[in-house]
């Protein structure tokens, strides 16, 4: 419990799902916790909000210098908003593959790169990326956001060598499939919803979807100091689903 109590932390994306549940986790041990977000609205105390799209470098920047200010400095980014693409190459045209890289991947350059004065200033900073086992899996129907992911995998991979003599830790979460407003969304999308739940939770080796809390749970680990010979690495949050090479078509 106590080592997060003090932690400043900046939560991408933290108004809903994955980032939500982080945000809500890591401010209930005690660490002090903005959300940078596009739409903010639900976000209450003890959560500080801040509105800003990860596309935008100067509300980025912004957005970063007023958390920093607002928090008295900053130990932790988590680097967790994010939007989905399905389809093969043929699928997608130039302007989603653009904006999809946009979001995914530079929103990480963009905040680390505003973050990064503040957390060489901590003597316990990490950062942490949600990625997804899309970087490595191979899924099919996924080209777009799977290649979007295997970016951040390699982004977090060489961010963690540049800062490692900094004291910046970098790490990574690959979740599998997370019962989030993004997968409701995508399953409300199809003819028989619940028939669709059923099957895709038949699809995961433990016959069910991971919570939002589960992957929470792994990147306040990562975030936290008790993982301070931790950087560089990816942690599959995904029911067994990598690790049992099993795919979720
Ligand atoms: P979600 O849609 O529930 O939440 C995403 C949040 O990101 C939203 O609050 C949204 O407003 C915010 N956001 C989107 N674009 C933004 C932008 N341009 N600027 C600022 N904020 C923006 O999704 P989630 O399922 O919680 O996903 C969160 C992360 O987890 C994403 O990076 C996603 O790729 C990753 N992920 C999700 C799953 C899954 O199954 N849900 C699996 C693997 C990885």
């Amino acid at each position: 419990m106590t080592d997060f109590a003090g932690l400043k932390a900046l939560v991408t994306g933290g108004a809903s799902g994955i980032g939500r549940a982080t945000a809500d986790l890591l401010a209930a041990r005690g660490a002090e916790v903005a959300v940078l977000d596009l739409d903010p609205g639900g976000v209450a105390k003890p959560l500080r909000a801040y509105a800003a799209d990860v596309r935008d470098d100067a509300s980025v920047r912004e957005a970063v210098a007023s958390v920093a200010a607002g928090l008295g400095g900053l130990d932790v980014l988590v680097n967790n908003a994010g939007i989905g693409a399905q389809g093969t190459v043929e699928d997608n045209d130039d302007a989603q593959w653009h904006t999809v890289l946009d979001v995914n991947v530079l929103g990480i350059v963009r905040t680390t790169r505003a973050a990064l004065p503040h957390l060489r200033a901590s003597a316990r900073a990490a950062i942490v990326n949600t990625c997804s086992i899309a970087a490595t899996a191979g899924l099919p129907q996924r080209a777009l956001y799977s290649a979007s992911k295997g970016a951040v995998l390699s982004l977090t991979l060489a961010m963690a060598a540049d800062h490692v003599r900094e004291g910046v830790r970098v790490n990574c979460v690959n979740p599998g499939t997370v019962d989030t407003p993004w997968v409701s969304r995508l399953l409300d999308a199809a003819p028989d919803p619940a028939a669709e739940r059923a099957a895709l939770q038949a699809r995961q080796p433990t016959g069910r979807l991971v919570t939002a809390d589960e992957v929470a749970a792994a990147i306040a680990y990562l975030a936290s100091p008790l993982s301070g010979a931790t950087t560089g690495t990816a942690l599959a949050v995904d029911g067994g689903m990598q690790g049992l090479r099993l795919r979720p078509v």
